[in-house]
């Protein structure tokens, strides 16, 4: 048996590399994982926006989630933010 990585569930071990019970656990797991890299690109994106004029706190954090938690869902009211892509 071994213990789903997303939802703690227990399960039957078909291969001693599976860490979640259900694609679908797989899938939201990896939806909601908060990465402990970043790519090359994101890092650039992220000094980018050190530069860039951000209108408001809220356009900075749409900003930062599309770089860095693109599957989250957007922040209301984030507003115009330039320099998108
Ligand atoms: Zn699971």
């Amino acid at each position: 048996m071994g213990t789903c990585d997303y939802c703690g569930s227990r399960f039957p071990l078909t291969r001693s590399t599976r860490k979640y019970c259900t694609p679908r656990c797989k899938t939201n797991a990896c939806l909601t994982r908060k990465p402990s890299r970043l790519r090359a690109e994101h890092v650039r994106a992220l000094f980018d926006l050190l530069d860039a004029e951000v209108p408001s706190a809220e356009g900075f954090r749409e900003r930062l989630r599309e770089i860095i938690a693109p599957h989250r869902e957007p922040f209301s009211g984030g507003g115009y933010v330039p320099g998108l892509d």
